[in-house]
C-alpha cells in the first residue's frame, strides 16, 4: 500500500516536492494550500486541498484521519502560524515531519539593507527618511504602513488587499514573481523608487530587486525571520525528496 505524504504548499519549492514525490513509487502525494489567492498555482500530480484545517488541533484530526504517514512543510519562510501548527501536530500525532526552509539571503558587498524585525518596525525606519517606497510584501501587512505621512507606495501584491482593509497612499501593483533583473531595475527608475521593503524570503524569484537595489545604491528595509520551530530540516527540494527515501527505508 502506498504512502501518503502531506505537503503544507503555497510555494515553487512545495510544488517542485510534489512533482518529484509522485515519480516515488510508493508515495501518494497530497498537496495542502491557505486558499489566500485567487487562482493559485497548484501541483499538476496528486491532489490538492485547499483551506486551513483549524490550528494545530484540526492538521493533527487530518493527519490522523487521512491518515498521512510523512509531513512536510514547504511552506514560506514567513508563514510562521502554519509551522507551528504543523510541528505540534506531527509531535503529537508521532508523524515523521520535515521543514523545507530556503536560506535566507544575505546581505553582500555593495548592499545598503537596514534590517528590522517586524514590519511595523519597517514602516518606523521609513518614516522622515523615505517618500518614494516600494512594499514588495505581498498584501497582508499593508495596513501597518498606512499611516506613514509623506509616503508614497508602490505596492506589489498578486492578489488585491481586502475590501475596508487600509493601505497606504500610492500604486497597486498586481503581478506575481518570478521578477527579471531588467525589469526590476526598470520598475525602480520609471517610478523614482528610493527606498524598497522586503521580506527576507530567501531563494531566487524575488531576488532580482535586491541586486537592483544594489545596483542604483537603493536602501533595503529588510524585515528579518521570525524564529522557527526546532524540528528536522532541509535547505532546497533536493534535500526534502532524500529525506522522504530515507524514510521509505
Ligand atoms: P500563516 O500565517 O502561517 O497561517 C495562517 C493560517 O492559514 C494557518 O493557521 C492555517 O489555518 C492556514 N494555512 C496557512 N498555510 C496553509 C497551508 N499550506 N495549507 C492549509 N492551511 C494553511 O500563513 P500566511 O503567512 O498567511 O501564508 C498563507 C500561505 O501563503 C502559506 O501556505 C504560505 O506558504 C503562502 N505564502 C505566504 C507568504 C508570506 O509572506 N506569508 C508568501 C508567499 C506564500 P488553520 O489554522 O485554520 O489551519
Amino acid at each position: 500500500m502506498k504512502k501518503r505524504l502531506l505537503i503544507l504548499g503555497g510555494t515553487g519549492d512545495a510544488i517542485e516536492v510534489a512533482a518529484r514525490a509522485a515519480q516515488i513509487a510508493d508515495i501518494e502525494v497530497i498537496s495542502s494550500l491557505a486558499g489566500r489567492t485567487k487562482q493559485p498555482l497548484t501541483p499538476k500530480t496528486g491532489t490538492v486541498r485547499i483551506g486551513g484545517f483549524g490550528g494545530a488541533a484540526g492538521l493533527a484530526e487530518f493527519l490522523r484521519c487521512s491518515p498521512i504517514d510523512f509531513l512536510i512543510d514547504a511552506t514560506h519562510p514567513f508563514a510562521a502560524q502554519i509551522s507551528a501548527n504543523a510541528a505540534v501536530a506531527a509531535a503529537e500525532c508521532h508523524v515523521p515531519h520535515l521543514m523545507l526552509v530556503r536560506p535566507a539571503w544575505e546581505a553582500v558587498e555593495g548592499d545598503r539593507w537596514i534590517e528590522v524585525a517586524s514590519h511595523s518596525e519597517a514602516a518606523r525606519a521609513l518614516s522622515g527618511h523615505s517618500r518614494r517606497v516600494f512594499l514588495t510584501i505581498g498584501r497582508q501587512e499593508l495596513a501597518e504602513f498606512a499611516g506613514l505621512e509623506d509616503v508614497w507606495c508602490l505596492m506589489r501584491a498578486i492578489d488585491p488587499p481586502a475590501q475596508n482593509t487600509l493601505v497606504p497612499h500610492g500604486e497597486l501593483l498586481l503581478a506575481r514573481g518570478p521578477f527579471s533583473l531588467a525589469d526590476e531595475r526598470e520598475l525602480l527608475l520609471q517610478y523614482q523608487i528610493d527606498t524598497i521593503v522586503s521580506k527576507n524570503s530567501g531563494g531566487a524569484a524575488t531576488y532580482p530587486k535586491i541586486i537592483a537595489a544594489r545596483e542604483l545604491n537603493i536602501p533595503v528595509v529588510m524585515v528579518q525571520r521570525t524564529p522557527i520551530p526546532n524540528v528536522e530540516r532541509v535547505a532546497d527540494v533536493s534535500g526534502a525528496i532524500d529525506w522522504l527515501i530515507q524514510q521509505l527505508k
